[in-house]
C-alpha cells in the first residue's frame, strides 16, 4: 500500500486556486482522494485544475464560494456531499493578506482579513462537521502560518487572524478527539507564491539570510505534510501546529 493513501475520500481544499492550494489538491489527489477545489475568483485556474486533475485520471470539481459567508461555507460543503455522497477530510487553506501598520490598518482590512483567515473555519467546520463525524477517518487542517506563533510587524491582521485560527484548532481537536476526527494547523514560513512575490528583493534577500535552509519553501513542500496529517497514519496526531518554515522560527 502507497504511504498516505487516500483512495476513496472525499477532501475539500479551499484556496485550491492559490500556490499553497494547487499543490495540496494535486498532492491529495496523487494520493488517490476525491477533490472539491474551492476557490474565490480565478475561474480559468479552477477549470484548468480540474481538467488537468480528471485527465490524469482522477475526480475533481471546482466550487467557486466566499468561505468568509455562512452561506459560501454551506455552499460548498453541500456541492461536496451533493457530489460524492461522504466528507471525509478539510483543508482550511483560504487566506488574504491586507498588510500595514496598526496605527493607520484600515478598519475594513483588519475585518475582511480576520473573516477570510479566521471566521471562515468556524463556518466551514459547522457546516461539515456532521459529515466529518460519520467519515471513519475524518480530518480537518488549517494553514496557519509561522508569524501567527512570532508576530510580524505590519500584519497585525493577519498574525491575530493565524493566531486565532492555531487556538481554535486546538479547541477543535478536544471537541472532536472523542469521534477520532483529528485537528492539525501547519505553519508554513516563506512560501514561493503569489502572496509573497510582492516582497521586495531587499526583504527577500534578508529573510534568506535569516532561514537556516537559506531559501524559500516551496509549495509541495506544504502539501506533503497536508498528505501525510489528511492520511491514516497520521491517525494519533491532533492538536498540534507543525511549523514548514526551513528552520526560520526555532
Ligand atoms: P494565494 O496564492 O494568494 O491563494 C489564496 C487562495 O485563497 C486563492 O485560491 C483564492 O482564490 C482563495 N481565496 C481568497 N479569498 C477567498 C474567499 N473569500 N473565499 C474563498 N477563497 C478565497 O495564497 P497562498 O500563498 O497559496 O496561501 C495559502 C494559505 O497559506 C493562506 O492561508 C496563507 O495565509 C497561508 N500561508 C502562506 C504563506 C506564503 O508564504 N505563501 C506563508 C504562511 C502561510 P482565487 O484564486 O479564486 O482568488
Amino acid at each position: 500500500m502507497t504511504f498516505a493513501n487516500l483512495t476513496g475520500k472525499v477532501a475539500i481544499v479551499t484556496g485550491g486556486t492559490g500556490g499553497i492550494g494547487q499543490a495540496i489538491c494535486g498532492a491529495l489527489i496523487a494520493a488517490g482522494a476525491r477533490l472539491v477545489i474551492g476557490y474565490s475568483s480565478n475561474h480559468s485556474k479552477a477549470a484548468a485544475l480540474v481538467e488537468a486533475f480528471t485527465q490524469g485520471g482522477g475526480e475533481a470539481i471546482a466550487v467557486q464560494a466566499d468561505v468568509a459567508t455562512a452561506d459560501g461555507a454551506k455552499l460548498l460543503v453541500g456541492k461536496a456531499v451533493a457530489t460524492y455522497g461522504q466528507l471525509d477530510v478539510l483543508v482550511n487553506n483560504a487566506g488574504i493578506t491586507r498588510d500595514g501598520l496598526v496605527m493607520r490598518m484600515k478598519e475594513a482590512d483588519w475585518d475582511v482579513v480576520l473573516a477570510t483567515n479566521l471566521k471562515s473555519v468556524y463556518l466551514l467546520v459547522q457546516a461539515a462537521s456532521r459529515h466529518l463525524l460519520r467519515s471513519p477517518q475524518g480530518r480537518i487542517v488549517n494553514i496557519a502560518s509561522v508569524v501567527g506563533l512570532t508576530g510580524n510587524a505590519g500584519q497585525a491582521n493577519y498574525t491575530a487572524a493565524k493566531a486565532g485560527l492555531i487556538g481554535l484548532t486546538k479547541t477543535l481537536a478536544r471537541e472532536f478527539a472523542s469521534r477520532q476526527v483529528t485537528v492539525n494547523a501547519i505553519a508554513p514560513g516563506f512560501i514561493d507564491t503569489e502572496m509573497t512575490a510582492v516582497l521586495s528583493e531587499t526583504v527577500r534577500a534578508k529573510l534568506q539570510n535569516e532561514i537556516p535552509l537559506a531559501r524559500m519553501g516551496q509549495p509541495e513542500e506544504v502539501a506533503s505534510l497536508v498528505r501525510f496529517l489528511a492520511s491514516g497514519e497520521a491517525s494519533y496526531v491532533t492538536g498540534q501546529v507543525l511549523v514548514v518554515d526551513g528552520g526560520l522560527a526555532m
